[in-house]
């Protein structure tokens, strides 16, 4: 008997077409300085990804879409779920589902890093500490959603001051003999306190050293409001400056481990969130 295609499921169909059963599931990570796109295939393996410096609000989603989409090799018709989520989450019209990016980066830390208990995201214009428990569930969560120092905002304004690229000042950070001290709190004075700090001449890699030691002390006393609870994971794209991360782990007294994709962490978790509605 000659089967019917439109009796029979549309895996078992194209199985008979000689295609695979792959499922692929997208997390789109929309922030507020950069998009995020990445496509898990049957949950377990990274075939696609991108980072667009352009967030909310901008062509950034669209764009991560389509060149994680290209590095795959795929369509939006191979995809079978989409989950958003970050800050423009609810602009995102192709969503399957929505979930905080409290919530992603928390599925997507313990995943890579099961045994993690505190995560702590330095994103473009907010810090967040998160408490998961042994099942990756998001069990308490601190935010600084108010004040731009200790974001990733205050090394973008201090880098381009410093005529740096964010993705440098942890090579000048390591050069550093010692840190030069900021005492401003807020953004704009602690601008004025580097251009003030460049007319006396001193050297940048310690300048640099100092606008991390900064963060860090915002960043410590967000998660001690939190409770630090080791293992601690940093996920974020503040994550990649290493600078950063050394400081938080002087201030903190604990050792931070960080993942290779740390920017794309939510992006991360929501593909996981979408693989298991649909696994
Ligand atoms: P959001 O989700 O809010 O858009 P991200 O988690 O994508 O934020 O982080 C954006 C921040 O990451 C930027 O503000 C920048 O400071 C930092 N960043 C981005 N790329 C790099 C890099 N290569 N090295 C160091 N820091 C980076």
């Amino acid at each position: 008997m000659v089967a019917d295609k439109c009796s029979m499921g549309k895996e078992h169909a194209e199985l008979i077409a000689g295609k695979t059963q792959d499922k692929y599931s997208m997390g789109v990570d929309i922030g507020s300085t950069a998009s995020k796109c990445l496509i898990l295939k049957n949950g377990k393996e990274t075939v696609g990804s991108a980072v667009i410096n352009s967030g909310t609000g901008t062509s950034g989603p669209g764009r991560a879409v389509s060149a994680a989409l290209e590095m795959a090799g795929l369509s939006m018709e191979d995809i079978s779920c989409i989950t958003a989520t970050g800050y423009g989450r609810n602009t995102f019209e192709d969503a399957d589902y929505i979930i905080s990016e409290l919530s992603a980066h928390a599925i997507g830390a313990h995943a890579l890093f099961p045994e993690a208990r505190t995560v702590i995201d330095i994103g473009g214009q907010d810090a967040k500490a998160i408490r998961v428990n042994e099942q990756g569930k998001l069990e308490n969560f601190v935010m600084n959603d108010k004040c731009a120092a200790g974001t990733g905002r205050f090394l973008d304004v201090m880098a381009r001051v410093l005529e740096l690229k964010v993705s440098e000042l942890e090579s000048c950070d390591a050069k550093a003999e010692s840190a030069v001290r900021i005492s401003s709190t807020c953004t704009v004075f602690a601008e004025s306190e580097v251009i003030s700090q460049l007319a006396k001449n001193v050297d940048i890699n310690c300048l640099v050293r100092g606008i991390h030691d900064s963060v860090a002390v915002r960043t410590a006393s967000l998660a001690r409001r939190l409770g630090v609870e080791e293992p601690v994971v940093m996920s974020g794209g503040v994550a990649q400056n290493g600078g950063v991360v050394r400081a938080l782990e002087r201030e903190l007294g604990v050792s931070i481990t960080v993942s290779p994709i740390s920017q794309l962490g939510g992006a991360f978790g929501a593909a996981i969130h979408g693989w298991k509605k649909i696994s």
